[in-house]
């Protein structure tokens, strides 16, 4: 993994001001860990008092063993307490986990889950405000700065993104461009018009704009302003990245964040050095547990990622089990200046890990070991297909003339270890 900052390219190392890296907060993104853990020690203790203070999570708490948060005196007691799951929070619907009287809450977000009751996350002023630190210091992060103009592409709505990103912009002094999602000629026209720095979208989104551009009939292929782009919510390979970045000629960042934490932002985002994504460690302690025995893993090995907020009013979360699937990189100082935790980008979520004639993989490998063929392009289709309890995986690309499926086939059996079904389609043409 690479932890070079990348100076002095005229679009890109724009995250130096004076010579120096910008930071939305820099005393507390540059705090020792010493300094980190008392904070993170002081959070937990104050967040598991008020955790206790509802009925719902203390019943909760007590059924799974756990009788007293004076029980906690160190950062090593956190293991003994109980996870909180996604279920508990369908369960907990709408505001049972609520801590505040209805009256301190400002707003609220949701996303469906799975099963049809969705999550929920309520706020307070003081939440508000939290979600806008982060995202600010993701902002700085990412080379923003105020005055830039950003643009928002994840929906207004219920989801947290569109929102997450306008309270960001706020507190970070932004010039915002609410487009929320869709219209790809529309987003372009905003884009070139308000001379738009950075913007927000799902990472499967730019393939449309890339297409959109190349097809403009004026002649006119580039966005000229554009230097940063953030995506969230959608895992994506080291080489989506590198063909994103070197068509639109921008820096690509990867922020974390989602409805049981606060939202977009709140865990984190990466850095200029691209070394893994620094999680606020005076706001969340993350924890990487065994997804099938729960037990904590050493920093360096893969597991499912767990959160616990530190200054959380209205719906604070203790030991949260995300399902997703990740490693600690590093706690060292990173190149950056900045001393959080640096988590690994996501690799996969522990319901999606699948076991394919007795190979355990996740899907996004298969991303990434398409971008690893020179001509396969961004649109492919991964088929999953479980019948009789077996999995069959079909996986079919598009790709410049050359490219063959057997050319295909066997990088993907190299590199997964087993032979997906699939068809290679000449550029333009659909998959049936
Ligand atoms: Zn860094």
């Amino acid at each position: 993994m690479k932890n070079v900052l990348r100076q002095g390219d005229a679009r890109r190392g724009d995250f130096w001001y004076n010579g120096r890296m910008k930071f939305w907060n820099r005393e507390v993104e540059t705090m020792s860990r010493d300094q980190l853990a008392a904070v993170q020690l002081k959070g937990l203790q104050k967040s598991l008092k008020r955790v206790w203070t509802n009925e719902w999570s203390r019943k909760l708490l007590l059924s799974r063993g756990f009788g007293n948060p004076e029980d906690v005196k160190s950062l090593d007691d956190l293991a003994k307490l109980p996870f909180l799951t996604k279920d508990d929070f369908r369960d907990a619907y709408p505001l049972e986990m609520s801590t505040v009287p209805r009256q301190d809450l400002r707003e609220f977000h949701q996303s469906s889950g799975s099963t049809g009751t969705p999550v929920v996350m309520a706020y307070t002023k003081n939440d508000l405000n939290q979600w806008a630190e982060c995202m600010a210091r993701c902002f700085a992060m990412a080379g923003l700065e105020a005055g830039d103009a950003f643009q928002i592409m994840p929906t207004f709505g219920l989801f947290n993104g569109g929102f997450g990103c306008y309270h960001g912009c706020r507190k970070a002094g932004l010039f915002c461009v609410p487009a929320s999602s869709g219209n790809t000629e529309r987003q372009i026209k905003l884009m070139r018009d308000f001379h738009v720095k950075g913007f927000c979208s799902v990472v499967s989104y730019v393939p449309r704009i890339i297409e959109k551009l190349d097809a403009d009939p004026s002649g006119n292929h580039d966005i000229p302003s554009i230097r940063v782009g953030i995506f969230g919510s959608e895992t994506f390979s080291d080489e989506m990245r590198k063909r994103i970045e070197d068509r639109l000629h921008i820096e690509c960042f990867d922020i974390y964040g989602m409805t049981e934490t606060g939202g977009i932002g709140t865990t984190g985002q990466d850095c200029p050095a691209h070394c893994g994504i620094h999680v606020w460690d005076d706001q969340y302690i993350t924890e990487i547990v065994d997804p099938v025995t729960g037990a904590p893993v050493p920093d360096g090995e893969y597991g499912e990622v767990v959160f616990t907020s530190l200054t959380r009013e209205a719906m604070p979360i203790i030991r949260y089990r995300t399902h997703d699937i990740s490693r600690i990189v590093s706690r060292d100082t990173c190149a950056c200046g900045r001393t959080h935790l640096r988590l690994d980008r996501i690799t996969g979520r522990t319901d999606d890990m699948l076991i394919v004639k007795g190979v355990n993989f996740y899907p996004r490998q298969v991303e990434q070991a398409l971008m690893e063929i020179p001509g396969v392009k961004d649109e492919f289709q991964i088929i999953l297909e479980t019948r009789h309890g077996i999995t069959d995986v079909t996986v079919n690309v598009e790709a410049e003339p050359g490219v063959t499926g057997h050319m295909v086939a066997k990088h993907l059996r190299e590199r997964l270890g087993f032979l997906p079904k699939g068809e290679v389609f000449p550029i333009g043409r659909e998959a049936e």
